[in-house]
């Protein structure tokens, strides 16, 4: 019971100590600059609120004592606050502009008066009198950083009005990821001649750095110079943007990314204006328009009086202060709460879980020494964001959000920057993709093309065409079928100067399709226009649409005349020789075996039992009969007997048998396969040669490959090339082609394999030589940075998944514009017999054929001739008169018989044999 009454009274000790503790008024000071009246209003709209609603101060009333000031005036500056200060102020608010500023804050820090500002101030170490609620820029300077990385901006003008502007971009110029080109706009208003030099430079991505009241100006001016295009992004550092009149720049598709501290469109915000505004009214004061927007500054101002407030609050509740000490400026008299009444402004931080003390203790430079007597505050959260200093007294830990202009919406926030988790953009990638579709529809395209067949070409009519209907082709096809998947229009312009684009090695300028993308003369370029890496630098690709190599265009081969002997290509020259020496080689072993094995000697008189004579049947010409006959399939009519002549017999008849049919197998071939005869075979015949000359469309791709080769054999190949003379290289790809078809096999084209394709579709005489010398492909080119690349991409790959690029290509190839000629032609020239094998192909067995006939009758005329002379000698008569009667005998052709011509013997026991035949009856004798 005792307890409880001592402690009612100590409570109420304290709470009358604490009624008495602060006066029901006290004085604060505002400097402001006199053209800034949104300041003042901030300034004293907060202090109403705090005198109003009693939450802070509940027992005392704030009164505001403001001072107004020409700007950059420190004279009037230092005798306003020594005016203030006499008027035992707590604390002094503002002024916004520097030289004032730290005038203030030396007489502030003199007399140990709380300073509290709102403004930008790049100063790297704070007063110890001071506060400030700006942002330090250190950090937003990092925040500039985060997000233009997050953007993956690499190259980008900054282009700033004050020094100041410099100072806060610092650590963006220090980033080595960036490279980044700096200019300064003139202070006159007219910007036009430097955004045109921007954008004659190439730049698209610009970062402003001018204050929120410039913005439009600029923004405007960029507008009528053509900046404000799809192909340009703009990062605003104001933190001030949605006072911009964005109206203008909605709809032009330009990406306008910035940062705000404070969302206009929080409820909190649009009630504290809503009652500013009212406020004002109540007090007979309708608030021009331009008031009736909050800045960020002034949004500052009233946080700044709100963090006062509380300071002075929780400062009361643990001390006893005296508060409206008139201070005199001659004097060395101070106020000896401020340094306490800063501490606790500077305290603000917000307790880690639901309010646990903090830690560590984070102020080091505390005059207190026991961190007890520190409260805990609640977090301060004001029209900024969480309010929080760091141990300079410089704003921390503050939150910004990432605004991007967007047609439906205006300023939308698409993410947020901390200075922990660095930017975050909320939206998602769909969403990003979306806003890009989105712009795309119902937008109309510059389509740049060149006229090569069959991507685009003229189309042939006697009607009278206008616009897009004046092309067809592949490329025509395909850009209306992407149009079509992402609902833009189109209108398609030749490219003047014919040039898909090359860049001039002397004075580094593209021509042709990249030139227009580049000057944003055209949205998309399209033809057979390969990516490469030079071309990837300058411009953007879409996802490719067909791949390709580089190959040789050439005169088809001519038909080779089939070979009189072409029944002898199944074998080589050599294996020809190596048979007829395993004849001749296998016909002597047969001969010498047979006549070291009994077996092959025979009784040659069957009837004579004991003959006194064996005779061998493989005489040396039967054996090479025997080996012939076999080796022909024809058999022969001795057969060996012996195991050793009969295993001679049998390898040969296996050797036969795998040599005949492998002549057969390849025979058919040799004899229907027509043979090509092409003096090339591919890019390294062209190099070795020099007889076929070569070359290739002038600044293409084609021509880059070679000239940048490394690779030996194109080097070599590039030299002959560019040092031929008349030029080997043509204005397009249609006259590489007609030249090769006019030079009779004295000039080859290097082509793109597609274009080739094309080609050779149609002229027949014209062939594809060799393999591909590299690997490419064709993509559609857009201008640097151009939104649209995704969309494109995709709607292309959706066309290839569809099948629907095989279609095209299958048209434009193979059905159209005389497509699929070739083929026809050779299925017809097939179905006429290509399969019959003319003399050509077979008569060289028939010479063959004649050949053996001749040598036989030259045998048989020879054997006639000897056997006339022989029975001329034996009947001793003249060879004449024997010749003749057998000639005669001959000539008659009549009769199968003919007398036996009985041979006189030489010595009378010799028996006489004879044989009469025809074989048997002709007239031939042997004597035994
Ligand atoms: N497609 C090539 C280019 O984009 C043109 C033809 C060629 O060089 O073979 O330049």
């Amino acid at each position: 019971m005792k307890i409880a009454i001592l402690n009612a009274i100590f409570i109420l000790c304290c709470c009358t100590w604490k009624i008495l503790a602060l006066p029901d008024t006290i004085f604060i000071g505002g400097i402001f600059d006199a053209h800034d009246e949104r300041q003042e209003l901030a300034f004293r709209y907060a202090v109403e609120k705090i005198n109003a609603d009693r939450k802070i101060l509940p027992r005392s009333t704030l009164r505001a004592h403001i001072e107004k000031l020409p700007a950059d005036d420190s004279f009037h500056a230092s005798k306003r606050v020594c005016k203030l200060l006499r008027n035992g102020v707590a604390a002094i608010f503002g002024p916004q502009s520097e030289n004032t500023a730290n005038h203030v804050q030396s007489i502030c820090d003199a007399k140990e008066i709380p300073h509290i500002e709102t403004r930008w101030d790049y100063k790297v170490t704070g007063d110890v009198y001071s506060v400030n609620l700006y942002p330090h820029p250190p950090a937003l300077s990092q925040a500039y950083c985060d997000i233009l990385t997050q953007l993956q901006w690499k190259n980008f003008v900054i282009l700033y009005d004050s020094n100041e502007g410099l100072v806060r971009l610092q650590s963006l110029l220090q980033q080595k990821a960036f490279s980044i080109t700096i200019r300064q706009l003139n202070s006159d208003g007219d910007y036009r001649p430097l955004l045109k030099n921007i954008k004659r430079s190439g730049e698209t991505k610009i970062v402003l750095d001018v204050a929120h009241d410039t913005v439009y100006n600029v923004l405007k001016q960029a507008a009528q110079i053509g900046l404000m295009t799809d192909y340009y992004s703009y990062f605003i550092t104001s933190l001030d943007f949605n006072l911009v009149d964005i109206e203008d720049f909605r709809y032009s598709s330009t990406n306008i990314t910035s940062i705000q501290l404070i969302n206009p469109k929080d409820p909190q915000i649009q009630q504290f204006v809503d009652s500013w505004v009212q406020g004002e009214l109540r007090h007979g004061r309708n608030l021009p328009q331009h008031l009736r927007h909050i800045t960020t500054e002034a949004a500052l101002m009233y946080d700044a009086v709100h963090v006062f407030a509380k300071g002075l609050d929780d400062l009361d509740s643990s001390n006893t202060i005296e508060i409206n000490t008139e201070l005199f400026c001659e004097s060395g008299q101070t106020w000896r709460h401020g340094n306490s009444l800063i501490n606790y402004m500077k305290w603000y931080s917000p307790r880690p879980y639901g309010g646990n003390p903090r830690p560590v203790s984070p102020w080091p430079p505390s005059p207190y020494s026991n961190m007890s007597r520190y409260p805990y505050y609640d977090r301060l959260d004001g029209l900024t964001g969480l309010i929080k200093f760091n141990t300079e007294g410089f704003r921390s830990d503050f939150q910004l959000d990432i605004v991007e202009v967007d047609v439906k919406e205006g300023l939308k926030k698409v993410g947020t920057w901390t200075q922990v988790g660095g930017a975050n953009y909320t939206r998602s990638w769909a969403e990003a993709v979306e806003t890009v579709e989105t712009n795309l529809h119902n937008k109309t395209l510059r389509v740049s093309i060149a006229l090569t067949p069959p991507y685009a070409m003229l189309k042939e009519t006697s009607m009278q065409l206008e616009g897009n209907d004046r092309y067809e082709g592949f490329c025509i096809d395909l850009i209306d079928k992407i149009a079509t998947i992402r609902k833009f229009n189109y209108t398609f312009q030749v490219v003047a100067d014919g040039n898909y684009g090359s860049k001039s090695r002397t004075t580094g300028e593209w021509n042709g399709i990249v030139r227009e993308l580049l000057d944003h003369k055209a949205d998309l370029g399209i033809v057979d226009f390969t990516i490469t890496y030079e071309r990837e630098e300058a411009v953007d690709f879409s996802m490719p649409f067909m791949n390709l190599g580089i190959s040789i265009i050439y005169k088809k081969a001519q038909k080779k005349p089939p070979n009189l002997f072409s029944f002898t290509s199944p074998f080589s020259g050599d294996v020809w020789i190596y048979m007829a020496t395993a004849y001749l080689g296998v016909s002597v072993l047969l001969f010498i075996l047979a006549r070291m094995v009994p077996e092959e000697w025979d009784n040659p008189y069957p009837c004579i039992e004991e003959p006194e004579e064996l005779e061998n049947s493989f005489t040396l010409l039967n054996c090479l009969w025997f080996i012939i006959g076999t080796f022909l399939c024809q058999g022969g009519d001795i057969a060996p007997k012996a195991v050793s002549t009969r295993i001679v017999a049998g390898i040969w008849w296996f050797f036969t048998l795998i040599m005949i049919s492998s002549y057969t197998a390849n025979l058919a071939a040799f004899l229907t396969v027509e043979r090509m005869d092409s003096p090339i075979e591919g890019a390294e015949d062209l190099a070795k040669q020099t007889k076929i000359k070569y070359g290739c469309k002038k600044d293409g791709s084609t021509f880059s490959f070679f000239r940048d080769s490394n690779i030996p054999t194109y080097q070599r190949m590039w030299a002959a090339m560019s040092n031929s003379r008349p030029s080997v290289f043509t204005e397009s790809n249609d006259a590489g082609v007609e030249r090769v078809s006019k030079s009779n096999g004295m000039y080859a084209f290097l082509m793109e394999s597609s274009s080739i394709e094309y080609e050779i579709e149609r002229k027949c005489d014209l062939t594809q030589i060799g393999g591909l010398l590299d690997s490419k492909s064709y993509g559609i080119a857009l201008p640097p940075g151009s939104p649209y690349t995704g969309p494109i991409s995709s709607a292309i790959l959706k066309l290839k998944e569809d099948g629907e690029l095989h279609i095209l290509k299958t048209r434009w190839w193979k059905e159209r514009k005389g497509g699929g000629r070739c083929v026809r032609e050779a299925s017809s020239a097939k179905s006429s017999g290509a399969a019959e094998l003319g003399l050509a192909h077979v008569g060289g067995v028939f010479v063959v054929l004649i050949g053996g006939m001749v040598i036989a009758s030259f045998m048989a005329i020879c054997e006639f001739l000897w056997n006339a002379r022989e029975l001329a000698t034996d009947e001793n008569a003249s060879f004449c008169d024997e010749l003749s009667s057998e000639v005669k005998f001959i000539i008659k052709c009549s009769g199968n018989t003919k007398p036996v011509r009985k041979k006189a013997p030489s010595t009378p026991e010799e028996p006489l044999f004879t044989y009469g035949s025809y074989g048997a009856n002709y007239g031939y004798s042997e004597r035994k």
